[in-house]
Order: C-alpha cells, then sequence, then structure tokens
C-alpha cells in the first residue's frame, strides 16, 4: 500500500496514529500526544508541522490555568474542505455536502430515470455544482467524492463487480464520474460504507472490532476488524444476506434459495405480512410499523420470527469474529423493541461468551454521511488506525510484559 506524504514506513505510520488520537479524543497538546503514543517529542512536533503546513491540523488557544499559560493544542481542521456523498438506490439517490467529519451541511434527493451507467454518473455530476453551492463554504475545496451502494466492490473501489439490485457486472462507476467532475471518487458498498462512517464518527467510534448490520432491502453485516474494513479477498465480505436460513426455500435476489434476506429483510418482512394479511401493496413499512405499535398479532409474530432468525445467524457470526459492539441500522430499525427484543434474546441465547451490546443507530442521514467518510478516510489516510490511546497503552503494556 502507498503511503502518503512520505516515503518514510515510520513518519506515516507516526502521522496515522496522531491524526487518529486527535479524531477519537479532540484537542491534545504536543506534549499529550507525546505521551499517549509514546512518540518522542521531537517526532511528535515534526508531524504536527507537516499536518499543519497541509492544513489538516491546526493550532487552537492556550487556555491560561492557575498553574500559568497551558499548552497550545492542536486540532484536526474539518472544515478545510468538503466531501460529497452519494447514496444509489436503484430509483434515486441520496445526496449530501459534508465538511471533513462527515457533520452534513447540505441535502438533496434524486429520482433516477434508469439504471445505464453513463446516465447515472450524469446525473451525479450535475448535482455536484449544486451541492457545493449548498454548503456555502467558498473557502474550502472539495476533497473528494464517495458513491454508496448495495454490490460487490473492488478493492480499488473503482469498479462494481457485480450487484443484482442493478444489473450491473463491472461498471468502473468511479473512474466515469470522475472524468467529468475532476475530484477524487470512490466507490464502496453501501454497508461498508457506513460501517466506516459509524467506526470513524459513529457509535464505534472508540472500537477496533465491531459489526455493523443493515436490515433494510437486504441484510448485510460489514466488520471492522483491528481499526480495519474487512473487505475481503475480493470485495464480497459481510454479504451476511445470503447466509443459509432454509433450504431450499425462498428464492433470493442472489438466484439461490432459502438466504436469510429472502425471509428476514424489511421488504421480505413486508411481503410475509401482506401475504398473511391478504393484504396489497398499497400496505407499506409505516402501515405495518403501525400495526406492530397496535400489537396486531401478524405483525407482532413476523418481526418475533426476523428477531430470532437474524438472531440465530448473528450469533454465528459473533462466535467466529467476537466484536465489541454491533451497530445495527437500515429501515427496519424503526420497528424498535418488537424486533431488537427477540434479537437479543437469540443472540444472548447462542453466544459462546456474553452478547456483545446491539447498539440500533437512530439517525436517518447516517447512509448518504457514510458515502462522505470514503472521502474523509482517503483525505486523512485514517486506515489502519493507530488505535485508541486505551488499546495503545494496552499494547504498550504487553511489550513490557
Ligand atoms: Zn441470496
Amino acid at each position: 500500500m502507498k503511503l502518503k506524504g512520505d516515503q518514510s514506513t515510520s513518519r506515516a505510520l507516526n502521522r496515522r496514529l496522531i491524526l487518529n488520537l486527535l479524531r477519537q479524543e479532540g484537542p491534545k497538546s504536543r506534549a499529550e500526544i507525546a505521551t499517549i503514543t509514546g512518540l518522542s517529542p521531537a517526532a511528535v512536533t515534526f508531524v504536527i508541522a507537516d499536518l499543519i503546513e497541509e492544513g489538516h491540523v491546526s493550532e487552537g488557544k492556550a487556555v491560561a490555568g492557575l498553574a500559568g499559560r497551558r499548552p497550545i493544542p492542536v486540532e484536526i481542521n474539518y472544515a478545510n474542505g468538503l466531501a460529497i456523498g452519494f447514496k444509489l438506490m436503484v430509483d434515486s439517490v441520496e445526496c449530501v455536502v459534508t465538511d471533513l467529519a462527515t457533520s452534513p451541511l447540505g441535502s438533496m434527493r434524486l429520482t433516477l430515470a434508469d439504471r445505464d451507467p453513463e446516465n447515472v454518473a450524469k446525473t451525479l455530476a450535475a448535482a455536484v455544482p449544486l451541492l457545493v453551492q449548498y454548503a456555502a463554504r467558498p473557502n474550502a475545496q472539495l476533497a473528494g467524492i464517495g458513491i454508496s451502494m448495495p454490490g460487490v466492490i473492488d478493492n480499488d473501489q473503482t469498479t462494481c463487480v457485480r450487484s443484482h439490485r442493478f444489473a450491473w457486472n463491472n461498471v468502473p462507476l468511479a473512474s466515469i464520474l470522475a472524468q467529468k467532475v475532476k475530484v477524487p471518487v470512490w466507490l464502496e458498498d453501501d454497508t461498508n460504507a457506513y460501517a466506516i462512517a459509524q467506526q470513524l464518527f459513529g457509535l464505534g467510534r472508540q472500537h477496533r472490532n465491531m459489526a455493523v448490520m443493515a436490515i433494510g432491502v437486504g441484510i448485510s453485516c460489514s466488520l471492522i476488524i483491528e481499526g480495519k474494513l474487512y473487505r475481503g479477498a475480493n470485495g464480497a465480505a459481510g454479504k451476511f444476506g445470503h447466509v443459509l436460513h432454509e433450504e431450499g426455500g425462498r428464492l433470493c435476489e442472489c438466484g439461490k434459495r432459502g438466504c436469510l434476506m429472502a425471509y428476514h429483510s424489511q421488504v421480505s418482512m413486508l411481503r410475509t405480512w401482506r401475504e398473511r394479511t391478504n393484504r396489497n401493496d398499497d400496505f407499506g413499512l409505516a402501515e405495518m410499523l403501525q400495526a406492530s405499535k397496535e400489537d396486531e398479532p401478524a405483525a407482532v409474530n413476523i418481526l418475533a420470527e426476523a428477531g430470532t432468525g437474524i438472531g440465530k445467524a448473528l450469533a454465528n457470526l459473533v462466535n467466529v469474529t467476537d466484536p465489541e459492539v454491533i451497530v445495527v441500522g437500515g429501515e427496519a430499525v424503526s420497528f424498535g423493541d418488537a424486533l431488537f427484543g427477540p434479537l437479543r434474546s437469540t443472540l444472548a441465547a447462542h453466544t459462546f461468551r456474553t452478547a456483545p451490546p446491539l447498539l440500533p443507530d437512530w439517525e436517518d442521514n447516517s447512509w448518504a454521511r457514510g458515502a462522505a467518510a470514503l472521502v474523509t478516510q482517503k483525505f486523512f489516510d485514517f486506515e489502519t488506525s493507530g488505535g485508541t490511546s486505551a488499546s495503545s497503552e494496552a499494547l504498550a503494556k504487553t511489550s513490557v510484559a
């Protein structure tokens, strides 16, 4: 892997370590950074000088205390740039423009006339100047664009290798868009992008090992292992919705039968509810949600079955990967305890050790922010996190012992 900024590996690693510390802990003085990371004061001063010159970090105000003038804290300069995130769905695109901490500055929703890659790229390119204008930060440069979509994305994060929902094979969408907009573009599976955002700035900020599950049109579960997204050999890791639920069962969008998501994705739950209660397509997620709140037995049972079914599969995943927490997002989160109650109890019943906490993410805009997080991660080179201060201390202790 090419390291940014310097030929020297140790300098690049020090740089990552310091940026990740500032991201996780907020402003810190040079002396504090040296103490927490174990780097020498000279090395810290050296890296910080570089980062200030590049505009990545800036100096805060020294606070005068009883003991005299306190050291000047440094912090990440998130206002220095803009990121654009596009979350592609089959018929629409959620668009967001954010600062480099993925805090939204403006958003909009576009309709996709069709799924032709060239037309999709044209629609996205046309939205870029509008989004930059919405951000209303004339001095901030656009650092890049992140696109998230359901599918298998290559390890270079440029090409959609396969997406069943878009019927795409080997579409280099990031390259097609980059030619039109002249800024870097990264493409990623939507749950992977969401997991990156959760790790950098969301519910997983303090965790190095976590699972990020999405229950919506499909079901997927991305893994952050030792501070890094696990993409697998072909970028196809995390396709949790396609684990076997029932041999020879319902047909799945992947062409196989009996996959977990063919039963318990939000869309599949809705389909089962309509079938069992003789309702037509006019009844959607909002109606099923209302029925579950009113304790309608059909709705309550379907959510309990889903909680149990997903919980069993998730327990297997937990027993293999041992995450600290499991973050859950996607449309099905709105079902709340009707789904999470059975899910938590099933998980607890089948995990080898105490089940990790299940953390529902209630924020609506997390998904487009996930796409924007692809930019932030590349811009600061956060990947392969140097770890929290706690874990680097633990590491230091281990090496002494
Ligand atoms: Zn499948």
